[in-house]
């Protein structure tokens, strides 16, 4: 066993996942990550990452700007290779096997995916061709698509008439369309007002028991994570400074402790009072543009 805080923290979580019986029937997790680092010259933007989830399960990745929330995903889907350590995806090497690790996960990015020129069921027709779902199953694929993410009612509308929320389940919806096991979401609700952001988040939670996907969620907004979250890693400097439940977090801090007050606790960083997090808002916001 390593010696380093994050690769304790791995094992730890490895072995709690086995004893929780999180594996599939050949024994793999979701996703589990080894001592997974990446470096850009001399900043280390992920430093020896061990986590793990398992099947259904939505992981929330909390970290203020900067954190590495974005590299280790990149990395996860295959879009970065790590500098070292080691991850796998339903049980195949993102390194080794990337086209295996592909087939299995859906990527909605930070910035916008979706063609405003289109109609929402454009788009979705559009990625249906691109990750080869068969002809026959496109068409109930994406009416159950429309459902789960509430869109059945604006499919045949152009997207650039959509609000930034139904945006942005257009975009979720595109992601699962070919059943991915792993959802990699990076800042789905960042830029939405708190209406749009919820339904963001109510159908994310659809989508979990529709089709029992599971999620890795990075997020700035502690309270969504609080109520959305199966289990929490908190990152910060490239490292997972704690992981566990929302009330496992809290009540290592205290009585009557949110996550903002973990965040703070761990970190010393006041996450939503960053300069850089009104950059990160504002960008989105016009990236949206869409109306
Ligand atoms: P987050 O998504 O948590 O805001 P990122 O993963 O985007 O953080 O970035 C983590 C760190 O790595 C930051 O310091 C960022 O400047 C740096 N970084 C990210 N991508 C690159 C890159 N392609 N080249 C150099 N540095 C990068
Ligand atoms: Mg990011």
């Amino acid at each position: 066993m390593r010696s380093t805080a994050a690769g304790t923290e791995g094992h730890l979580l490895w072995k709690s996942a086995q004893a929780m019986n999180l594996r599939d029937q050949s024994g793999a997790l979701a996703l589990q990550t080894d001592a997974l680092t990446k470096r850009f010259g001399d900043k280390t933007a992920v430093d020896a990452v061990s986590i793990a989830a398992a099947h259904g399960e939505i992981l929330g990745l909390i970290g203020p700007n900067g954190a590495g929330k974005s590299t280790l995903i990149k990395m996860l889907t295959t879009l970065l290779p790590p500098t070292s350590g080691s991850a796998a995806i339903a049980g195949f090497d993102i390194v080794r096997e990337p086209a295996e690790v592909r087939r299995r996960i859906g990527y909605v990015p930070q910035l916008l995916s979706a063609d405003g020129s289109l109609t929402g069921y454009e788009n979705l027709l559009l990625s249906a061709r691109l990750y080869a779902i068969p002809r026959v199953e496109r068409a109930p694929r994406i009416r159950h698509a429309l459902e789960v993410m509430g869109l059945a009612d604006s499919a045949d509308h152009l997207v650039q008439r959509y609000s930034g929320g139904m945006i942005r389940r257009l975009e979720i919806a595109q992601s699962m369309l070919h059943r991915p096991q792993v959802l990699f979401m990076d800042e789905p609700t960042v830029g939405l007002d708190p209406v749009a952001r919820q339904s963001v988040w109510q159908h994310v939670r659809q989508l979990k028991v529709a089709l029992r996907t599971t999620m890795l969620i990075t997020t700035h907004y502690m309270e969504e994570a609080d109520e959305l979250c199966d289990r929490i890693a908190l990152i910060h400097d490239g490292r997972i400074a704690d992981i566990g439940t929302p009330d496992e977090l809290k009540s290592r801090v205290g009585p009557g402790a949110t996550l903002d007050d973990v965040f703070a606790h761990l970190t010393g960083v006041e996450i939503e009072s960053q300069g850089s997090y009104r950059e990160v808002r504002r960008a989105r916001a016009s990236a949206r543009g869409h109306g």
